[in-house]
């Protein structure tokens, strides 16, 4: 498995957009246009925008919707964060809930056999009476 370092996504980016190399539109040339850790919000890559320059209408359309898709994913991991969340949550309100009656999950005791402690005992038959 590939593994990235973040921090070497962030070693191109400033806080601040005047001296971020993306001037704040979110993209970067980099090695290649590359999204801005810090300032990418869905904007239209830049490749995109060269490509619809003749026609404002669709560059309007096509910025709106890339930006849209960006606020959609965006939810919907905020959707999923809150999940894991909830699902921590419930599970502790249970623990609580049953803790409260006494009804935590205990140990259950081993069974002790006879004769592992005391292997010189001979075990008898019985017969019920
Ligand atoms: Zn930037």
């Amino acid at each position: 498995m590939e593994y990235v370092d973040v921090t070497d996504e962030l070693i191109w980016a400033e806080l601040d957009e005047d001296k971020c190399p993306c001037q704040g539109n979110g993209w970067a040339f980099i090695e290649d246009w590359e999204e801005c850790p810090l300032h990418f919000q869905g904007q239209l890559h830049p490749m995109s925008v060269d490509l619809l320059l003749d026609d404002p209408a669709r560059l309007e359309e096509a910025k709106r919707v890339s930006n849209l898709n960006w606020k959609i994913d965006q939810a919907k991991e905020e959707v999923r964060q809150a999940r894991v969340k909830l699902q921590l949550a419930q599970s502790s309100l249970s623990m609580l809930e049953l803790e409260l009656i006494n009804k935590t999950p205990t140990r259950q005791m081993e069974i002790i056999k006879i004769q592992e402690c005391y292997p010189t005992v001979q075990m008898k038959a019985v017969r019920p009476q």
